[in-house]
């Protein structure tokens, strides 16, 4: 399995292609493009690699998540998967907008066509991605564990040194200790992290050097 970043918009999120390099199966996550020309560079890098989009996966449902969303929904006909803990997000997007003074074109719900739960797993060609569910920054949020190349996409729950705020709605810092060190610390120390922001790190190097956990 294959993962490239990309980074959009004005919060600086992170989007990932996971592509499996055998069939060019691929799932595009955290589509955060807000622009002709950030549509464009996924489109092209998705081109020029022959891929088949088979999944748009959302993280959790914060809208600098999922500004992308129709855009990659409608071009490749992949529905959205997510959890649906995070429907108090994902049924408010003017809302989450106006919080952040956004000015946005978007509908104020978006469906989740494929509820994710944790202990799902999803196949590119061969290989799984693994679902685990990581409350606290939402009650939504989800990891996406590729065990067999051995790394994670953790949205917004854990990122290099941090960790993901918990004064948003349906935020719970309990809740987001307990997921980081039950479910994502508790992983192979060389599992390489993709965080929904900022650059990636290994779960080791988190383990030694994150100063909130
Ligand atoms: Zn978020």
């Amino acid at each position: 399995m294959k993962i490239q970043s990309f980074e959009f918009n004005l919060f600086g999120v992170n989007t990932y292609i996971i592509f499996d390099t055998n069939t060019c199966e691929a799932a595009i996550v955290d589509p955060g493009m807000t622009t002709e020309r950030e549509c464009a560079r996924i489109d092209s890098y998705i081109e020029s690699n022959g891929l088949h989009v088979k999944y748009l996966i959302n993280t959790h449902m914060h809208i600098d998540h999922l500004f992308g969303d129709e855009y990659i929904a409608k071009k490749y006909g992949t529905g959205i998967s997510a959890s649906t803990d995070d429907s108090i997000l994902s049924e408010r997007i003017a809302e989450q907008a106006r919080m952040f003074h956004l000015r946005t074109d978007m509908p104020d719900s978006l469906n989740v066509d494929m509820p994710l739960h944790d202990g799902d797993r999803l196949m590119l060609g061969a290989e799984p991605i693994d679902v685990l569910a990581v409350p606290g920054h939402s009650p939504g949020s989800i990891a996406l564990y590729c065990p067999e190349s051995k790394f994670v996409v953790t949205g917004d729950a854990l990122f290099k040194n941090s960790i993901g705020r918990t004064d948003l709605p349906g935020g719970s810092y309990e809740q987001l200790i307990s997921s980081i060190t039950k479910r994502l610390l508790t992983l192979p120390p060389d599992t390489t992290v993709y965080p929904g922001h900022g650059p990636s790190t290994t779960i080791e190097s988190e383990l030694r050097h994150n100063p909130f956990l």
